[in-house]
């Protein structure tokens, strides 16, 4: 029988807030000079009390309701209790028993819950740190750690353990990130670790008919990776660590149950600790913070309205436009490109000039956007025109490609002038008409870019080759 693989993610999410999630320092991810976006309450001085940021809570549930979870009508904070340097209070505020969102499904996949906390603070340890060209001995047993993040919202999402392949949990992944960003709740870009993804893996031989409800025992023993820095790695880690499971089940040993780093440069997973549980936190619901009653306040209210188009959905719209799946994830990924085909498609409407304005779109627009990122997409008056005109047949592709890079019309040579320009390309070869009539129709090609050449590019391509044919006859 085969190893089948299960995997449950999860993954956090900074949160695009202007203040952190108890006080009001800026949130700010960006900022490169350490231990400025502090204050008594993020850095825990005796005396102080935390003060629940609204949007912070409002970015949460409005993902709650783009996966279609059911929002928690009461809910709590609790303290973490953990002792470590990155964790000012020697607690992290969190959510245990009352989440913000309970439920919901992605591509597929159960959600077990989404809740809000507080983010830790950054630390630099030994030889990675930064601010030194020197490294002494002592320097390498110390470490650095800058408290900007500290206290800065945090949004969790849980799976349950249904996801079936890497793949699948990258897919997730992904469209979680495209929701966040969708939202403006958050720039979720993993490579700066504002979106850290966690995966948990095990494998087992026992059939499981229906996941969700199948009791965890059935399942194989687990072991979270953490420390993974891209989607592309995502899928690596979880990959990794089946084939590594299923060699230590064949070798007659067991799975420990525990936590594993990522070793993006080697593509290994390593062993960090033995797994924690829920009791060692000590959780207990935190007293310096109000409980809420969310539907009872009117900052809440009326959430559905504010969610916009959501990726799925754009998704569906974009397909039925006749685009290629590639296409349509392209536009998915660039909002400005997707809004500036939403114009052209307003005024183009047959789908066939679509199509070739997509194309025009998903390769030369896009390709020149991703050597200048500034490029404008300003003028979609002129792109409608070119592309109306290439479809014609008065436009040839590379007229068509450099009129609308250029933003300017493309000069083109007025057909009154091709009989003449036919009739001197016929005068000046003669042994190439020759090779033609003799039926070698390569000959037509080249006497085409004799034409092309001698319009400097203006003529239309089309035209000539008719007018050629004819001439020979
Ligand atoms: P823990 O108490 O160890 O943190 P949880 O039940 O809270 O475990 O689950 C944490 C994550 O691990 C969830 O995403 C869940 O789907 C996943 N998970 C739980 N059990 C397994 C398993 N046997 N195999 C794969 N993933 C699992
Ligand atoms: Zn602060
Ligand atoms: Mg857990």
């Amino acid at each position: 029988m085969e190893y089948k693989p299960t995997i449950g993610l999860e993954i956090h999410a900074e949160l695009a807030t202007k203040s952190k999630m108890f006080c009001g320092c800026k949130n700010d991810p960006d900022e490169k000079k350490p231990n400025v976006n502090i204050c008594p309450v993020c850095m825990a001085h005796p005396g102080t009390l935390p003060v629940i940021n609204k949007e912070a809570v409002k970015s949460v549930l409005r993902v709650g309701l783009a996966l279609g979870g059911t929002l928690a009508d009461y809910t709590e904070w609790d303290r973490k209790n953990y002792f470590y340097p990155d964790i000012p209070k020697g607690y992290q505020i969190s959510q245990y028993k009352f989440p913000l969102v309970s439920g919901g499904k992605l591509k597929g996949v159960e959600i077990t819950r989404v809740h809000l906390e507080e983010d830790t603070a950054r630390s630099q340890h030994g030889t990675s740190r930064t601010d030194l060209d020197i490294i002494s001995r002592s320097v390498l047993d110390e470490s650095l750690i800058d408290y900007n993040r500290a206290g800065v919202p945090l949004m969790e999402l849980v799976t349950e353990p249904v996801i079936t392949s890497a793949k699948q949990a990258g897919d997730f992944a992904r469209e979680l990130q495209l929701i966040l960003r969708y939202l403006g709740v958050a720039e979720a870009n993993m490579e700066k670790g504002e979106m850290r993804v966690e995966a948990n893996v095990s494998v087992s031989k026992s059939p499981r008919t229906d996941l969700k409800d199948a009791p965890r025992s059935v399942l194989g023993t687990k072991t979270e990776v953490k420390n993974i820095n891209s989607f592309r790695a995502v899928e690596k880690a979880i990959d990794y660590e089946i084939e590594r499971q299923i060699a230590v089940l064949e070798s007659g040993e067991k799975v420990i149950q525990e936590t594993r780093g990522w070793d993006d440069g080697k593509g290994v997973t390593f062993s960090q600790r033995k797994k924690e549980s829920s009791h060692d936190y000590r959780y207990f619901p935190d007293p310096d913070l109000p409980k809420l009653w969310l539907s009872k306040i009117e900052a809440f209210k009326d959430l559905k309205e504010t969610i916009p188009e959501l990726p799925q959905q754009k998704r569906e719209r974009l397909t039925k436009l006749d685009l290629q799946s590639q296409d349509v994830e392209q536009y998915l990924n660039d909002s400005n490109l997707a809004n500036f085909l939403d114009v052209v498609v307003t005024e183009l409407k047959t789908p066939a000039l679509i199509k070739i304005a997509s194309n025009f779109i998903t390769n030369d627009i896009a390709g020149q956007r991703k050597k200048n990122p500034d490029w404008p997409l300003s003028t979609p008056n002129h792109f409608v025109a070119v592309v109306r005109r290439y479809q014609a047949g008065e436009l040839s592709s590379p007229q068509a490609k450099s009129s609308i890079l250029s933003g300017a019309m493309a000069e083109v040579a007025s057909t009154d002038t091709l009989p003449g320009l036919v009739a001197n390309i016929i005068a000046a070869n003669p042994k190439v008409i020759a090779e033609y009539k003799a039926g070698k129709e390569p000959a037509l090609q080249f006497l085409v870019g004799q034409g092309m050449k001698e319009s400097k590019g203006s003529a239309n391509p089309e035209g000539l080759r008719k007018l050629i044919k004819e001439a020979v006859k």
